[in-house]
């Protein structure tokens, strides 16, 4: 495997892109704690994995620093040291619009999207560094296509995810020479993902809108738009640049694996529709 002996902690590893995340980690040859708020959902990933010695879980909320620095210290308690941190827990919006909000929503389901989504990841990356500074290791953020493009969420959530970036490059500043830290820019992907509490959106989940996709509704507007959804598609890019030996000189940088939105002609979306 790629990842060979390394030991990573994944956060939102319970479920879609972080358990997907987890579980091909798991086979690249890693060591892997599982960080999440959900106990049910952690123990039936590890009860699940192929090899229990090598998986751990740890219940948690990504808005507690001190929970995440005990998670830090369970994971090398257990795996001996950290070599990569999966920044990766959040929630989404619902593309909630700026005109369909009152402020009083607003000011509510801001606090709580960029609490998960953006102090989520400054808050397991301090009390990860001094870990990854002494196995020279890594950090690797889900960003999303809404970390560049619109309307991949509402204002709350493009705005959540487009810091994400910016903390995802400041950081890769900031810990440069000994720490990498990069971004895996996901697109759509068929998951669990919930909305904000304070919209009253905690129990929905983002499967329900592709579950709704039928023969006769139009492909999405992405170039790939035959691609996969399902998030096990979507976790080679955190391999390769957990990777020291395959990224070792990438820093700062995000993948997009988003089926091609950035290539979007005007016409239609995937200029090859003829081929
Ligand atoms: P998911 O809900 O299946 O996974 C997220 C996990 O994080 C869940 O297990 C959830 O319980 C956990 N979590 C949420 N809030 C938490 C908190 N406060 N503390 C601890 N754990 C918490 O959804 P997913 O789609 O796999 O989401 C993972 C990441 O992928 C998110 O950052 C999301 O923004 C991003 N993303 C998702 C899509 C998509 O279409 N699903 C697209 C681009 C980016």
């Amino acid at each position: 495997g790629w990842l060979e002996g390394d030991a990573a902690l994944i956060t939102g590893g319970g479920s879609g892109i972080g358990r997907a995340v987890a579980e091909r980690f798991l086979a690249e040859g890693a060591s892997v704690t599982i960080l999440g708020r959900d106990k049910k959902r952690l123990d039936e990933v590890v009860r699940d994995a192929a090899d229990p010695s090598r998986i751990h879980a740890v219940v948690a909320d990504v808005r507690d620093s001190g929970s995440l620095h005990l998670a830090v210290a369970e994971a090398v308690d257990r795996f001996g040291k950290l070599d990569t941190l999966v920044a990766n827990a959040g929630v989404w919006d619902y593309q909630r619009q700026l005109t369909r909000l009152s402020g009083q929503e607003l000011n509510t389901a801001f606090d709580e999207i960029f609490a998960v989504n953006v102090k989520g990841y400054v808050l397991a990356a301090e009390a990860a560094w001094r870990e990854l500074v002494k196995t020279r290791g890594s950090i690797v953020m889900t960003l999303s296509n809404a970390s560049f493009y619109v309307n991949g969420g509402g204002p709350l959530y493009t705005a959540s995810k487009h810091a994400c970036l910016g903390l995802m490059r400041e950081l890769a500043y900031e810990l440069a020479p000994k720490v990498r830290v990069n971004g895996v820019a996901c697109g759509g992907m068929n998951t669990d993902l919930r909305g904000p509490q304070g919209l009253g959106l905690a129990d929905r989940s983002i499967s329900a809108s592709f579950a709704k996709q039928g023969p006769d509704t139009p492909p999405p507007p992405i170039p790939l738009h035959d691609s996969s959804t399902d998030p096990r598609d979507f976790t080679g890019p955190y391999v390769l640049l957990a990777s020291r030996a395959q990224s070792g000189p990438i820093t700062g940088h995000a993948i997009n694996v988003d089926g091609g939105i950035g290539v979007r002609g005007f016409a239609g979306a995937a200029g090859g529709d003829h081929l």
